[in-house]
């Protein structure tokens, strides 16, 4: 629900001199802009979940994004840091290793020649498939009511219409059964699955195969980085648990693309003190988080900043989102 007070502060920042003036005074000390996406689909139908952007509207957040920052690849921006001399930068980066990946950003890659790193959670890749998550967003995309009160959840109610009032539905719902224990959501999800089946074919979210991932990984534009393996919230594992899941998606990386892995991304940007240090002591060089922060100088590399975006956010939002709003 966007307030009357928040409308007119958006239309206040949406006059030019205004987000000027925010922007040189967010970007003093020139922090490094790292943006956290996940897929891209067809400009028309596809899934209406938010982790699925529209093929136009990305390459609309890209000539938006280039206006006032130069897009650089991780390594790049690790190497130099916050505080360089020169434009703004920032890094893309996506999540999970989606099909839509391999589809609709590669072309877009090469075509625009922007380097990504892509976080590749491999226990979906190496099942064929798709993440809990994927598949109760591809279920209930057309809306439904989803009785969850045999289960203490209660009722929920996803809007059929398409957009951000339907996804805050589900959205809460993913949060919710995020929260609950692995096994007790698996029972869940299969109950919500049985209720509302996904339908035949390849499922409208899920991953890439091997020879999609070993095929974009070969794109010069392209850093492949490890997710972990079962892409659980790693700090509600037993540290060892967490520490082997982490371990065997860039053993896995490393065996599918013959690429040395060097930069790895929390499962919804949940980390502690201890996991950072296990994957600084694992050799990554970096590891990202998702906290709605830019980059500035001093941040943990281990715990990098990023902004997390998706399908209904347009290059307005996305504006705000880069001058820190
Ligand atoms: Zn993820």
């Amino acid at each position: 629900m966007i307030t009357t007070a928040k409308r007119a502060a958006r239309a206040v920042l949406g006059i030019p001199p205004v987000l000027g003036l925010l922007r040189s005074w967010r970007l003093r000390g020139n922090p490094v802009t790292v943006l956290c996406y996940h897929t891209i689909g067809p400009d028309t139908g596809g899934p209406d979940a938010w982790t699925v952007l529209r093929a136009a509207d990305f390459r609309a957040h890209l000539a938006a994004l280039q206006e006032s920052h130069d897009i650089v690849d991780l390594d790049r921006a690790l190497a130099d840091g916050p505080g360089h001399r020169g434009r703004p930068r920032a890094v893309l980066t996506f999540d999970d290793g989606e099909a839509g990946n391999h589809r609709y950003l590669l072309p877009i890659l090469t075509e625009l020649q922007l380097p990504v790193t892509i976080f590749v959670a491999t226990g979906q890749i190496e099942t064929g498939q798709p993440y809990w998550f994927d598949r109760i967003m591809g279920a209930l995309t057309a809306g439904a009511d989803v009785d969850l009160a045999t289960h203490g959840l209660g009722r929920w109610h996803i809007p059929p219409t398409p957009g951000p009032s339907r996804w805050a539905t589900v959205s809460s719902l993913l949060e919710t059964l995020k929260r609950t224990a692995p096994d007790c959501r698996a029972a869940i999800v299969d109950d919500i699955l049985s209720r509302y089946p996904l339908p035949p074919g390849r499922p409208p979210l899920g991953p890439m195969t091997r020879a999609e991932l070993a095929e974009i990984a070969r794109s010069p534009r392209v850093t492949i980085g490890a997710h972990s393996h079962c892409h659980n919230l790693l700090d509600q594992l037993p540290l060892v648990e967490a520490e082997a899941s982490i371990a065997r998606s860039r053993s896995l990386l490393r065996d599918w693309t013959g690429q040395e892995v060097a930069h790895f991304a929390w499962p919804n940007g949940n980390h502690t003190p201890a996991l950072r240090q296990r994957a600084q002591r694992l050799g990554f060089r970096s590891a990202a988080a998702l906290d709605m922060r830019l980059w500035r100088a001093g941040a943990d590399p281990y715990a990098l900043p990023r902004l997390g975006i998706g399908r209904h956010d347009d290059t307005a939002r996305l504006r705000l989102r880069l001058v820190g709003t």
